[in-house]
């Protein structure tokens, strides 16, 4: 993944977090002044503040533009932090550059905005593109492409979708995947996502455990009266704890980069030996086709006509739906000596498939209805994904011998 430098700050590193932090939109040259001041205390790395204001509705305020660029440059260069601002129109990238906008905001409305986008690339400024309102991820990574790598940080700002609760669906699957197998650098939108004050911070932690490398948090020390986007903002005072803790979070993200990584290096196997007794090869037959199958010798005892075999776990799976019954086997001592299994059909439920396993257990237990699980543990985890039924099989058991028998495929897993 590329790591994108802007203003000196690594965006994109493992060992840091990113805040980004500021007003939707720049109000007054005092109000951004407050702000940058107190976002600057609260360790914000960047100021963020809208000058140019994409509308939804049409026909509102379009923010401060040129004057509103100008005044974050002067909070800027009071405070020391760089500025991120949203870009409506190719035609006012000089005008960024003048006033020395750090790092440029494509925003939701502008995600597809082909002409927009080629000529910030091509201006080689860093961008952050917001993904669209409703851009489907493959879309959103077609915007991307546009870029260089180095010079783009992805910006998820959830999409629309039908609800009381947020404003916008944050994708956090999504999330987890740019951050492992992303290209490029991904920072978290809690505010456009949550649309709420109330979930800022919870959305906020929440996307730093799940990998963002940076957060963008629209912040206002008077969000009651903000001209845009109140209900969202958070206070000063609300963003220094937010701040306090997702760094703390990251800090986890980052030590537990070992076990992530543990987790993804676990296999699962792949591969089975199966257990058949050979008159249902037959049956078998077509899951089995170039498989070498050879009788299975017992250390102990003498067998009869147990064949063994390796299939994938992917056939045994087909095998299963196919219908026959696949028991998993813990232990191996010895014979096999009644690979069959048996349906039962108990009255009220289901007819099920019990392996001779079971039934013998059940006869040893003189018909019993009592479980003892130390000693049939094994016995029933061996008929697959029916644990549940075969327990109630021991409680109202009747007629095994009259049952139809079916064919049973032991398995055992081979190491991944
Ligand atoms: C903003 O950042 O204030 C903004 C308009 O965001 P979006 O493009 O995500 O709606
Ligand atoms: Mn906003």
């Amino acid at each position: 993944m590329a790591i994108v430098e802007v203003a000196g700050i690594p965006i994109g590193s493992l060992d840091k977090l990113v805040i980004m932090a500021g007003p939707c939109a720049v109000e007054s040259r005092d109000q951004v002044f407050r702000i940058a001041e107190s976002v600057k205390g609260a360790g914000a790395d960047f100021l963020r503040g809208g000058a140019f204001k994409p509308r939804t509705r049409g026909r509102e305020w379009e923010g401060l533009q040129e004057r509103g660029l100008d005044y974050l440059a002067q909070a800027s260069e009071q405070f020391e932090i760089p500025v991120v601002t949203e870009i409506l129109s190719e035609n006012d990238i000089g005008m960024f550059q003048k006033y020395g906008v750090a790092l440029f905001q494509i925003g939701a409305r502008n995600a597809q905005n082909q002409t927009l986008l080629n000529a910030v690339s091509k201006a080689g400024v860093p961008a952050l593109l917001k993904n669209g309102m409703n851009t489907s991820d493959k879309e959103w990574m077609g915007s991307a492409s546009r870029f260089l790598p180095e010079n783009l940080v992805l910006c998820m700002r959830g999409r629309n979708y039908d609800t009381e609760i947020g404003r916008n669906a944050l994708d956090l699957i999504a999330l987890a995947h740019y951050r492992q197998e992303g290209k490029h650098p991904i920072v978290v939108d809690p505010s456009h996502s949550s649309g709420k004050r109330n979930l800022v911070y919870d959305v906020s932690i929440g996307a730093v455990a799940a990998g963002a490398h940076g957060l963008i948090i629209e912040t206002h020390d008077d969000p009651m009266i903000a001209r845009t986007d109140g209900a969202q903002s958070v206070t000063p005072k609300q963003l220094a704890m937010i701040v306090k803790d997702a760094r703390a979070e990251h800090a986890r993200y980052v030590e537990s980069a070992d076990r992530r990584q543990a987790f993804m290096d676990v296999t699962i196997p792949e591969w089975a030996t199966i257990y058949m007794k050979q008159p249902q090869l037959e049956a078998l037959a077509g899951f089995l086709a170039g498989q070498e199958v050879k009788p299975y010798v017992p250390h102990r005892g003498t067998n009869t006509d147990v064949v063994v075999s390796r299939v994938s776990m992917g056939k045994l799976g087909k095998m299963r739906k196919a219908g026959f019954a696949i028991g998993r086997l813990h232990h191996l001592h010895g014979e096999l000596p009644h690979v069959e299994a048996v349906n039962i059909k108990i009255t009220g439920h289901d007819t099920i498939r019990l392996s001779p396993y079971q039934a013998d257990a059940i006869h040893a237990r003189g018909g019993t209805t009592s479980l003892d699980r130390g000693q049939f543990t094994h016995r029933y985890d061996m008929l697959h994904g029916y644990g549940d039924t075969v327990r109630k099989a021991f409680q109202t058991w009747e007629h095994l011998e009259a049952l139809p028998r079916i064919p049973l495929v032991l398995y055992r897993p081979l190491k991944g």
